[in-house]
């Protein structure tokens, strides 16, 4: 490449290595954690047929809403979970942040987008209920991220300035044929949310499941859009060990160890938040810094708990914040 002007080689020293803060903290804390993905559910088919944890096996813990809310909570509380992002049926939502509100994010879960009312929406969020919008399936529908049909929900979230929880994945082995018929894997491509992004600056999107298996678009695309940022919910622990380290190591090799937040996805399986704890924390090609970060850091900054560090070198232009 070749440089110029002064003004380029600004810019460029912007985009060169990503550099961790200087001031890091001298112990990184692994204890605390916040968990980005998680589900209340009022009823559930699972539930009835007692399906026992797909990796596991083991039985069922709690086959109701009070049982599950209980043992999910307990499982959040003994991993250290200081907030927890829950979404799924809205009324079940509501009653998990009425047990537990200092913990529970509240979010608003769809699939259709055409089936959202925006009216009630904005007024959810007005009352102060509504915190996050999403897990959005749309994939399961057979929708693209980048379909028409998706604006008005990206132009919410911008307005009212909350947090846009996207999935992309491919769902359960199967998914086809096993209640979503529309569900296709290429509708989980990452990169095709690049011409979204730009029309939506303000979008405060992560990415669920982190678009896995994507990983070449994935980095591509957080790349070229240095504020969104991605969690690793099921991932954590549903996929092999080898493939975890694949997915999981290649991001932060690339530079996005930053942007990477925990989740769990425990579903009706409360257990899948010790099982995905310990995958991150039991990761040997993370180092201590970077679990602290992937459990609690990057999720506090995303969510404006704590303020964002820049990463530019000292008087280099910073990019967006991150
Ligand atoms: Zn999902």
């Amino acid at each position: 490449m070749r440089l110029h002007s002064l003004a380029t080689v600004v810019l460029v020293s912007a985009f060169a290595a990503p550099a961790w803060p200087a001031a890091a903290p001298a112990a990184p804390d692994t204890s605390r954690v916040i968990d980005m993905h998680l589900h209340a559910f009022a009823s559930d088919l699972r539930w009835e047929a007692r399906v026992g944890n797909p990796v596991t096996g083991q039985k069922m813990v709690a086959t109701d809403e009070a049982a599950h809310r209980e043992a999910s909570l307990a499982a959040l509380r003994r991993n250290g979970v200081a907030k927890a992002m829950v979404s799924g049926e809205w009324d079940a939502v509501l009653r998990w942040k009425e047990t537990a509100s200092d913990l529970v994010i509240a979010g608003y879960s769809f699939d259709d987008p055409e089936k959202l009312d925006l009216a009630f929406l904005r007024r959810e969020h007005a009352a102060g209920r509504l915190q996050a919008l999403g897990e959005g399936g749309p994939q399961y529908e057979g929708i693209a991220p980048n379909d028409p049909r998706m604006e008005p929900i990206y132009a919410l979230a911008e307005e009212l300035d909350v947090p846009l929880a996207l999935h992309l994945h491919p769902g359960p082995p199967g998914g086809a044929y096993i209640g979503f018929p529309k569900a296709r894997p290429s509708l989980g491509d990452p990169l095709l949310l690049e011409d979204v992004l730009p029309r939506h600056p303000k979008l405060r999107l992560y990415i669920m499941h982190a678009g896995w298996p994507y990983l070449e678009e994935l980095i591509a695309l957080m790349w070229a859009n240095p504020q969104i940022y991605v969690d690793v919910g099921v991932l954590d622990w549903t996929l092999t060990a080898a493939e975890l380290e694949r997915f999981l190591g290649g991001l932060v090799k690339a530079g996005m160890g930053r942007r990477i937040m925990f989740g769990s996805d425990q579903m009706v399986w409360p257990e899948a938040i010790d099982m995905a704890v310990a995958a991150i924390r039991s990761a040997d090609y993370l180092t201590e810094e970077q679990k602290s970060d992937i459990l609690y850091h990057n999720a506090a900054r995303f969510l404006r708990l704590e303020p964002t560090v820049p990463v530019a070198p000292e008087g280099a232009m910073e990019t967006l914040p991150r």
